[in-house]
C-alpha cells in the first residue's frame, strides 16, 4: 500500500494552538460528553479508560483529543504511527514499558501490519504478551504480564480495521466536520493566541472557508498573518482575507485547487462519472489514498459527488459547480 501523507501535515503543528483540556477542545460536543463520563468513572474506580477508537478525516483533531483524554486522566502518553510499528519487537518494547493506566496513542491503527496487530490482541483484552521462544517443536510461548494501559486507536478508514481489532475497543468516537460558527471559535482563540488582530467579519469569512477542518483553518490563519504582515497593516480585515484566499485558490465554499481538480476531471474527462478511484487518480496524478481520505470526505459531505458501487459520480451540485451539463451524470 502507498505511504499516505495528509499534505496538511508538511506543515509543523503549531504546539500552542493545541487545545490542552477538554474545555479547550471546541465543539465535537456528544463525543466530549460522552468523554468526561468516562474519564471520571475510570479515575473513580483508579482503573485505565477502556481502550478509545477515533475516527474521522484528518485535522478533525484526533491527535489533539488523544493528548487531551491523557491530561484529563493525569497519565503520560507514548505516540507510535501504525505504519512506522513494523516488527512485534517494536510494539512490544513500547508496550513493557508502559506504565500503570498510561495511555499508548497509535495514529493510523488502519495501517497497523498483521504480525503487530496479533500482538496487540492479548494486550489490549487481558494485558499481557504471548513471546514465543524458538521454532519448531523445541518451540515454547513465554508469558510476559503488562500493567493495565488505555490504548487509543486514531484512524481515518474505520473501515479498514479488521473486525477482531474493532471489537477490542471499548469505546468509537466518530469526529464529524465542524460548523463555520465552531470554526470561528477556533480561528478567534487561535488568532489570540498568536497575538494576531483578527477582525470578527475576516473570522466569519476564514469559518466559512476552512472545509469544516480546524487544522485547514489554523494553517490558513498562518497563511493570512503573513499577507498581513508584508502586504497590510498587520491586522486580519474582511477585504485582507477575501483576496488572500482568492491567491490562496480557495473559492467562497472553501474548496481548494485540488478540489475542483477531481470534480472537474469527474465531469470533463469521464463524462461526469462513474468512474474508478484508480482511473481517477491516474488521471489527477494523485494518490488513490489521498484522495480516498482527504479530498472525498468533504466534497461528498458537501453533496457535490458520491461514491456509487460503479465508481465516482457528481452530484447535481457538483455538475452545476464545474458548469457540466453533459448527458453522463444523468444516465442516457
Ligand atoms: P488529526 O489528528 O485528526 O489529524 P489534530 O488533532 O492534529 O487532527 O488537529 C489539527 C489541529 O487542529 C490541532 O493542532 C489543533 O490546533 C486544531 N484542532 C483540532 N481540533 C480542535 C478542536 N476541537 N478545538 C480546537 N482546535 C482544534
Amino acid at each position: 500500500m502507498s505511504r499516505f501523507v495528509d499534505p496538511a501535515e508538511i506543515e509543523p503543528v503549531d504546539p500552542a494552538l493545541r487545545p490542552r483540556r477538554l474545555d479547550d477542545y471546541v465543539g465535537q460536543e456528544r463525543v466530549k460528553d460522552n468523554l468526561r463520563v468516562y474519564v471520571r468513572a475510570a479515575i473513580q474506580r483508579g482503573e485505565p479508560l477502556d481502550h478509545v477508537l477515533l475516527s474521522g478525516p484528518p485535522g478533525l483533531g484526533k491527535t489533539s483529543l488523544a493528548n487531551i483524554l491523557a491530561e484529563e486522566l493525569g497519565v503520560t502518553m507514548r505516540t507510535a504511527a501504525g505504519p512506522t510499528l513494523e516488527r512485534g519487537g517494536d510494539l512490544a518494547a513500547i508496550l513493557t514499558s508502559l506504565g500503570p493506566r498510561e495511555v499508548l496513542f497509535i495514529d493510523e491503527i488502519h495501517r497497523l501490519s498483521r504480525v503487530v496487530e496479533e500482538i496487540l490482541y492479548p494486550a489490549m483484552e487481558d494485558f499481557h504478551l504471548d513471546i514465543v521462544m524458538g521454532s519448531g517443536p523445541g518451540a515454547s510461548s513465554v508469558r510476559i504480564p503488562l500493567q493495565r494501559f488505555t490504548l487509543i486507536g486514531a484512524t481515518t478508514r474505520s473501515g479498514l480495521l479488521t473486525s477482531p481489532l474493532r471489537a477490542r475497543f471499548g469505546i468509537h468516537a466518530v469526529l464529524d466536520f465542524y460548523t463555520p460558527a465552531e470554526l470561528k471559535r477556533i480561528v478567534l482563540r487561535s488568532a489570540e493566541r498568536l497575538g494576531l488582530t483578527l477582525v470578527d467579519d475576516a473570522a466569519t469569512e476564514l469559518s466559512l472557508r476552512s472545509r469544516g477542518t480546524p487544522r485547514i483553518a489554523n494553517r490558513l490563519l498562518r497563511r493570512l498573518r503573513d499577507f498581513a504582515q508584508i502586504e497590510g497593516d498587520g491586522r486580519i480585515t474582511l477585504e485582507l482575507t477575501q483576496s488572500a484566499l482568492v491567491r490562496l485558490e480557495v473559492d467562497a465554499r472553501g474548496l481548494d485547487a485540488m478540489d475542483r481538480k477531481i470534480l472537474h476531471t469527474i465531469a470533463f474527462r469521464f463524462d461526469g462519472g462513474p468512474v474508478g478511484l484508480s482511473n481517477l487518480a491516474a488521471a489527477i496524478g494523485e494518490e488513490p489514498d489521498t484522495i480516498e481520505e482527504v479530498y472525498e470526505p468533504f466534497l461528498i459531505r458537501e453533496g457535490l459527488l458520491q461514491r456509487t458501487p460503479q465508481g465516482r459520480t457528481l452530484t447535481s451540485g457538483g455538475a452545476a459547480l464545474v458548469g457540466y451539463t453533459g448527458t453522463g451524470l444523468f444516465g442516457p
